[in-house]
Order: structure tokens, then C-alpha cells, then sequence
């Protein structure tokens, strides 16, 4: 086989990372002058790559999250909003059910009020219940993004302590 520089990268990256060569590349070898000359080479070299194993530096950890702490704090705010988004999703997919149930509700009972009392003193009960509703439920809506952030910086900060 002739030198051809795909098949002799091939080569010269399974010498480097120490791989054993496959039949393909090993007969390329063969019939490569370059790979013959290279192969030997690298291998060697790789071999004593492999062989030196440095140990970090003591305190290197410690070193590297103080350097990265800027940073960390810095995308907080942004890896926040992925939790927040899906808890929004979550909660407002049921929403219009809840809103068509209320309404079914608050129209029984302005008809079993108007059965009892005046009609104006039934909308103004009716009305005032769903006022009331409507508070509670954009109290309720107003607090997921805070609880889900809440949840969510508690897990960041978790990760990154
Ligand atoms: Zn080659």
C-alpha cells in the first residue's frame, strides 16, 4: 500500500495513544516507508508519556475553584433559568382547566345565590369570590419562580461547594 497521509495519520494516532492497530493500518505499515520509520518512534515516545504520570500540585483543586469562583458566580443567574422555565411550564399547562372550573363554580353559584337573594347582592358575592380566587391564584403562580429558583440555587450551590 502506498503512502497515503489519511491512513498514515491513522497509524501515527493509534502509535500515539497506544492503541494496538487494526488489520486495515497494520497492513499499511507494511507497505508504508514513513509509518515503517515513524511507528517505533512514536511508540516509544508514547510509551514514556504513558509512563510519567505527574501528581498535582497540592492545593491545585482549592486553587482552581477560588480562580474560577468570579466566574461560577457570575453564571449562576443564567444555569438558574433552565429550572425556573420548566417549574413555569409545569405549573401553567393545567391552567386553563383551572380557569374553566372556576368559572363553572362561580356560575352555580351566582345561580344558587340569585335563587336566595337579589341579584345584585349575588354578583357582588360572586364577584368578590372571584376577586378572591384570582388573588390566591396569582399569589400561587407569583411564588413558583421564587420557591424554583430557591430550589434551584440550592442544588448550584450544592454542585459547587
Ligand atoms: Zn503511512
Amino acid at each position: 500500500m502506498a503512502h497515503d497521509p489519511d491512513l498514515c495519520d491513522d497509524v501515527r494516532a493509534a502509535a500515539f495513544l497506544g492503541r494496538p492497530l487494526d488489520a486495515a493500518a497494520a497492513a499499511h505499515v507494511a507497505g508504508c516507508a514513513h509509518c515503517a520509520a515513524e511507528l517505533p518512534v512514536l511508540r516509544g515516545v508514547a510509551d514514556r508519556l504513558h509512563a510519567w504520570e505527574p501528581a498535582p500540585p497540592p492545593g491545585l483543586s482549592a486553587r482552581v475553584m477560588q480562580a474560577a469562583a468570579p466566574l461560577v458566580a457570575a453564571h449562576a443567574p443564567r444555569a438558574l433559568w433552565g429550572p425556573v422555565a420548566r417549574a413555569l411550564g409545569a405549573a401553567l399547562l393545567p391552567l386553563p382547566l383551572i380557569l374553566i372550573a372556576s368559572a363553572a363554580v362561580l356560575r352555580a353559584l351566582y345561580g344558587v345565590l340569585c335563587s336566595l337573594l337579589p341579584e345584585t347582592l349575588s354578583f357582588y358575592l360572586v364577584l368578590n369570590s372571584a376577586a378572591v380566587a384570582a388573588l390566591l391564584a396569582a399569589l400561587t403562580y407569583g411564588s413558583i419562580p421564587l420557591l424554583a429558583a430557591r430550589q434551584a440555587r440550592l442544588r448550584f450551590e450544592g454542585v459547587h461547594d
